[in-house]
């Protein structure tokens, strides 16, 4: 059975700092890989329906109103993801939407994913390479249709032709080998980032916007070799530096999001969704004023708009609040790439590429929290709760040392902890389970502990003021009451800004929208109905 128990933050800064042990405050300070891990899903941009009928590209985007820049010539870097570039009409519109900023006085340095879905659709093709067959149709006319039906130079064209057979071949070298090692996935997934640049900078020269296309490497990006999972290495931001202040500042660069080299010169890729890194990387190096980050929906939401229905954008958010809702399950942004940001102050603006004239999440150092109990609810399934029950008795400080270094030797990181005298309770996501290091883990930790694992929870986590967090935990435990949810354990202050609440998996949908009717519509927990049996 578990026990409510609340962690202080002394207890964790202790802990860290006793046992180097990286646990929640550290993620936002070191890059620590296992965060990278965050995203479920495989894409982040799913909300909205393509637009698949013929349409006519010479009108589409030329509505588009924005607000002109706040100071006369302003440097920023805009990223569009795969949803925003999912086909030619998308394409022309995003174009449409630079050339506007270019007009009004922008300096923008632009960041492209891949097409709509090309990056699964690479991945599968090369397990299908793998099973002998290769397919390179879907690609090759998704990418050729589009760039015929945006009128692009031939010169363009041949350069995708050009990446397309040397994608097949790469798939023709997979199907012999008949491996496919994560340094050669890293050199498959290039292809779609490499292709949309060109497609992007060919829309944009034909729309009278001199633009050219770099692969990330080419304007600088490098990275360790960590390949499906590599960390930016520091002299990107000097070379990144270097490239764009020779670049005439006539040209807009469209620089490939999600990809660099290593030190050797081999393709390499920042986990998925790393183009929103690579905005940030860019926009560090490069001083710009602001980073724009255009997705498919009107900023960071209070909720998951696909559960909750009335869930509202949020205007501004801090740097931190940003992290810890991407750590814990938001899909918004890419959970490290707030790390050059900070670095470098520079604000973050979450925008809409299907409602430009939205405003969007700003992202930046500080705000007034004063009216703010509750900024946003987030949650992350699949989790893991292992009870550790000490079997001796060992002192504390004994105990605690023993699990921790268990759980450094193997190398697994956790996200909510909590902790008696002589027990431990704490959670494991899918990404560590997938490391295969559980089994040993359990059974070094069976030599002086009772350990007990509970499948099928859920993190719901409340991205709160803390000064009110008496109010925001007496609300959230009524809604629990009321719902007659178990509460199995209860974290914060690790963080500054986030209260965690562990449940079971089949209970987070009700919590969470009935945290939101409390907390952003008004609703009073004592009146929530108990679910009926
Ligand atoms: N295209 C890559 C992905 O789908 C990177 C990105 O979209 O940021 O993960
Ligand atoms: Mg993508």
């Amino acid at each position: 059975m578990f026990v409510i128990r609340i962690l202080l933050c002394v207890f964790l800064v202790a802990l860290t700092a006793c046992y180097g042990f990286k646990l929640l405050p550290s993620r936002r300070i070191l890059p620590v890989k296992s965060c990278r891990s965050l995203r479920m899903g495989s894409s982040t941009e799913s909300l909205v329906p393509l637009n698949t009928g013929p349409v006519d590209l010479t009108t589409v985007g030329t509505d588009i109103e924005i607000l002109p820049p706040s100071i006369q010539q302003m440097k920023t870097v805009m990223k569009f993801g795969g949803s925003s570039l999912a086909n030619a009409e998308r394409i022309t519109y995003v174009a449409r939407l630079i050339c506007k900023h270019v007009e009004l006085g922008y300096r923008p340095v632009i960041i492209c994913s891949a097409m709509g879905k090309t990056t699964n659709t690479l991945l599968s093709s090369g397990d299908f390479a793998l099973g002998g067959q290769v397919f390179v149709d879907s690609i090759r006319t998704m990418h050729i249709s589009a760039a015929t039906q945006l009128g692009l130079s031939e010169s363009t064209i041949a350069s995708l032709e050009e990446l397309l057979l040397e994608l097949e071949r790469l798939l023709e070298g997979i199907k012999y080998i008949g491996e496919l090692t994560p340094r050669t996935r890293d050199a498959l997934v290039s292809f779609g980032e490499r292709m949309s640049v060109r497609i992007m900078a060919g829309t944009l020269n034909k729309m009278g916007v001199p633009a050219q296309a770099f692969d990330a490497w080419t304007a600088g990006v490098r990275t360790s070799s960590e390949f499906g999972n590599a960390e930016i290495s520091e002299d990107s931001y000097s070379n990144v530096k270097a490239v764009l202040g020779k670049f005439d500042g006539n040209i807009v660069p469209v620089v490939t999001g999600f990809i660099g080299h290593d030190a050797k010169g081999r393709i390499t890729t920042l986990g998925r969704g790393g183009s929103d890194l690579t905005a940030t990387v860019i926009g560090a190096a490069a001083n710009v004023d602001e980073v724009q980050v255009w997705k498919d929906v009107d900023g960071i939401m209070t909720a998951d708009p696909r559960l909750v229905k009335t869930a509202q954008p949020v205007s501004a958010v801090t740097y931190e609040e940003a992290a810890e809702l991407a750590y814990f399950g938001a899909e918004v942004l890419h959970p490290i790439s707030m790390q050059p940001a900070i670095r470098s102050n520079i604000p973050v603006r979450v925008k809409n590429s299907y409602n430009p004239s939205a405003i969007g999440t700003l992202i930046t150092s500080k705000r007034d929290l004063s009216n703010t109990l509750v900024t946003a609810i987030t949650s992350k399934g699949g989790i893991e709760c292992i009870d550790i029950i000490s079997t001796r008795m060992l002192g504390q400080s004994g105990f605690l040392s023993n699990v921790f270094a268990i759980f450094e030797e193997c190398q697994i990181s956790v996200d909510v902890v909590a902790s008696s005298d002589v027990s431990v309770s704490l959670t494991l996501d899918k990404k560590q389970r997938e490391k295969g290091e559980i089994p040993q883990l359990l059974s070094k930790l069976g030599k002086f502990a009772d350990v007990t694992v509970y499948e099928d929870r859920c993190i719901v986590s409340l991205i709160s003021n803390i000064d009110r967090s008496a109010e925001v935990m007496s609300t959230a435990f009524k809604v629990m009451q009321m719902l007659s949810i178990p509460c199995e354990m209860l974290s914060q202050g690790a963080s500054k800004v986030n209260i965690s609440i562990v449940v079971q998996m089949k209970f987070k949908d009700m919590l969470i929208k009935a945290l939101h009717a409390c907390f952003f519509e008004g609703e009073k927990a004592e009146d929530l109905k108990p679910p009926s049996v």
